[in-house]
């Protein structure tokens, strides 16, 4: 392919070279679950390791100090690759469901009464969804949902029928990690902004895949993990402008996040966004996480979106061509991910049988059960999409499912 040489990527890569059950290559097709891990990221983690361990923003000796750039030199580098105003707007967290929580405590404490409305999509992963529940529980706020089309996409004409007087939050995701469906974040941005609501995005599914721009988007908050983007578990960022985040009160205590502690005359907070960040960060995988941006930098967003949409492109029309086999999900802007049923098949079944032949798929909810009984489901198989798969493993792919669907429809 005249765009990238996949046989380089993949040698960076090595736990592509595993094999499993009866020495078959791994096939890797769960990427939305979690990416791999390039050699270079290893190495920076390790070196991290090796030379520099210390605890941040407190020891003034060289170890400190070195830690301490080495994390805030990540936190530029996340703000450059979302093109955030200010790398203060930038605040890590555990990954995307931390940072989504973390809105939604902070959001609600302060911004909205009992009674107000937040509205979230139907499409959610459960990240998005069980915060606001549980906020719902404890401060009355009210939730309400936008409805998924039979195309896979959000049904726009609700979405701005859901708003009232006391809509105060949208909370959307970007790409739908059970559907692939890519959401129409600017548009939605703009009329909840029109209607005066902030909104938060969930970018999870969305930044491993497509340059992000969160001052063209236009967005208030926005959540990804860096396991999604080539980088380590443990570690993802939040990004909120930097008036919501000085406006808004911490969510968790401790040490790092305090200009002043007394008992007498009160606390008083850091500025962001180390008011934000409570304790011990996780400081190696920040360093992995920053080392991942630049191998991602390396090829371009741009060159990984074009190979993964052919990719995509290349097992839509395979996939199409096999009896009784429904794709879920028919978004005009998709992403690199295919939830697909197979009539006279359950999908666990076809997981377990096609991992036999080397192949890793995704069966079951996807943390989305809202959308998939949406569709009448409770379970999908699902394959999603990285810069190391290739065209040839699409081909075991579907030749392996073809298989597996023979065998357990006897
Ligand atoms: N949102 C979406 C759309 C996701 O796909 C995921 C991960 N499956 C998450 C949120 C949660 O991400 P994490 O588990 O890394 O916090």
């Amino acid at each position: 392919h005249p765009i990238l040489d996949v046989d380089h990527v993949r040698q960076e890569f090595p736990i592509l070279g595993r094999r499993l059950h009866d020495n078959r290559p791994l096939v890797y097709l769960d990427n939305a679950a979690t990416t791999q891990t390039p050699q270079t990221v290893l190495d920076a983690m390790d070196d991290y390791y090796h030379r520099m361990n210390a605890n941040i923003h407190r020891g003034i000796h060289s170890l400190a100090e070195e830690a301490t750039q080495a994390f805030e030199n990540a936190r530029k580098h996340v703000q450059r690759f979302l093109n955030a105003a200010d790398s203060r707007e930038i605040v890590f967290t555990r990954g995307a469901t931390e940072s989504l929580n973390l809105v939604a405590n902070v959001f609600v404490r302060s911004e909205m009464r009992p009674g107000d409305e937040v509205i979230v999509s139907e499409m959610e992963h459960h990240a998005n969804i069980v915060p606001w529940q549980l906020l719902a529980d404890t401060h009355g706020i009210v939730i309400r949902v936008i409805p998924v089309t039979e195309q896979g996409e959000l049904d726009m004409a609700a979405y701005r029928a859901l708003f009232s007087e006391r809509t105060k939050l949208v909370a959307v995701t970007h790409v739908s990690n059970a559907l692939g469906t890519i959401n129409p974040v600017a548009e939605l941005a703009r009329i909840a902004h029109e209607r005066g609501a902030a909104i938060v995005v969930d970018g999870a599914q969305a930044a491993p895949h497509q340059p992000v721009d969160v001052q063209a988007l236009d967005v208030d908050f926005y959540a990804f993990s860096a396991h999604k983007v080539y980088g380590p578990t443990g570690i993802g960022a939040l990004y909120g402008r930097l008036d919501w985040l000085e406006q808004l009160p911490p969510w968790q205590g401790g040490g790092e996040m305090i200009k002043r502690v007394s008992f007498d005359r009160g606390t008083t907070f850091a500025d962001p966004p180390h008011k934000f960040e409570a304790g011990t960060p996780a400081i190696a995988e920040a360093i992995g996480f920053d080392r991942a941006l630049q191998w991602v930098e390396r090829y371009g967003l741009d060159v990984i979106s074009d190979w993964e949409q052919h990719l995509l492109l290349n097992a839509t029309e395979q996939l199409q061509t096999i009896d009784g086999l429904r794709i879920i999900g028919n978004a005009e802007h998709k992403a690199g991910v295919i939830s697909f049923v197979v009539d006279g098949a359950h999908a666990q079944d076809i997981g377990l049988l096609i991992d036999q032949l080397g192949v890793a798929i995704r069966t079951g909810h996807h943390c989305a059960q809202p959308v998939l009984r949406r569709f009448g489901l409770e379970a999908t198989c699902r394959a999603s999409f990285a810069l190391y798969n290739t065209p040839a493993e699409i081909d075991t792919f579907v030749s392996a499912l073809r298989r597996v669907i023979d065998m357990v429809r006897g």
